[in-house]
């Protein structure tokens, strides 16, 4: 078996051209304020890539780029003004925060109605009752792209590689919302090798260089690689072992190429989703 590749660059170009058209009609430009502190060099390139995507689908956009000595109550006070200014529809606060911040105080700070990166506590708790709301980015990129690969998800078998706050828990509650069987494993799971083999879908976010083997893999099973690894050698490399996982998998995501353009493209759903509920 060779598996199909899902190809997120696609996927994403497909969705950001849908949202251009819409946004076209609204008679409107959805506004979108990224915040970045200090100089990350990583944070640099994807909130780039944000506002540079946010743009060519007609949103009004802005990165507000903050020095690393910016005290806690300065960044308070500038979400505070976010929050209340009427022409910005989304806040996004890029992570990692410097050390002297509490990420969690900034993250409870922003407006759940403009909360596009499904952070705060509030839409984190939507999420867990299955009520609607502003959910993370990446894990909705992960439901694009099994929807592309056909996947019938009611009573399926997924399994979650990965527990944390911005990709494996919600992952799961999305597909749990789905009516997927859903579990989750992690650091302390007994058999891991075993567990994943049961899946019919497979969710890989550990950001572990190729711990998924191929032979990890149940035959016919649909691959999701979140993770993203840079060789020490060069390069990217996700989660599963990609070229041993392609003779097992049905369907499985390249990295890079897969998640992490799908990640981009959901911020702007999001914008979207929030600006037509706060000015409807
Ligand atoms: P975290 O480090 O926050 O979480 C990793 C999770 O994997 C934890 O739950 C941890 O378990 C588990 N884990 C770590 N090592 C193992 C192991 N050896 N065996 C089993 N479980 C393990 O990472 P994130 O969720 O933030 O990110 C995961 C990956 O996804 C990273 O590579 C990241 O770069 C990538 N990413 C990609 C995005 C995209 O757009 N494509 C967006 C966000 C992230 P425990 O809880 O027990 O410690």
């Amino acid at each position: 078996m060779t598996a199909r590749i899902l190809d997120g660059k696609a996927l994403g170009a497909r969705l950001q051209a849908k949202l251009a058209e819409r946004v076209a009609g609204l008679g409107f430009r959805p506004g979108l304020r990224v915040v970045r502190v200090g100089e990350d060099p990583a944070s640099g390139v994807y909130v780039r890539n944000k506002d540079r995507a946010a743009l060519a689908v007609g949103f009004d956009s802005a990165t507000i780029h903050l020095p690393e000595t910016v005290t806690e109550a300065e960044l308070l006070a500038l979400i505070a003004g976010l929050n209340a200014d009427p022409a910005v529809d989304g806040i996004l606060v890029q992570l990692p925060l410097p050390a002297h911040i509490r990420g969690l105080a900034v993250l409870d700070a922003v407006d759940p109605a403009k909360d596009v990166d499904g952070f705060h506590p509030v839409n984190v708790g939507r999420l867990a009752n299955g009520q609607p709301g502003l959910v993370p980015c990446t894990p909705r990129g992960v439901m694009h792209l099994l929807a592309e690969a056909g996947v019938s998800l009611p009573g399926a078998r997924a399994v979650v590689l990965g527990r944390s706050a911005i990709v494996g828990r919600p992952m799961a509650a999305l597909l749990l919302a789905a009516d997927a069987t859903v579990t989750i494993v992690h650091s302390r799971t007994r058999d891991l090798p075993a567990e994943c083999r049961r899946a019919e879908v497979l969710v890989a976010a550990v950001g572990r260089a190729e711990l998924v083997r191929g032979d990890w893999i149940a035959p016919g099973a649909v691959v999701i690689d979140v993770g993203i690894n840079r060789r020490p050698t060069g390069g990217l490399v996700g989660d599963v072992a990609f070229a041993e996982a392609v003779g097992h998998a049905a369907a499985i995501t390249p990295v890079p190429g897969g998640v992490g353009p799908m990640t981009i493209a959901c911020l702007l759903e999001n914008t979207l989703q929030a600006a037509l509920a706060r000015r409807a």
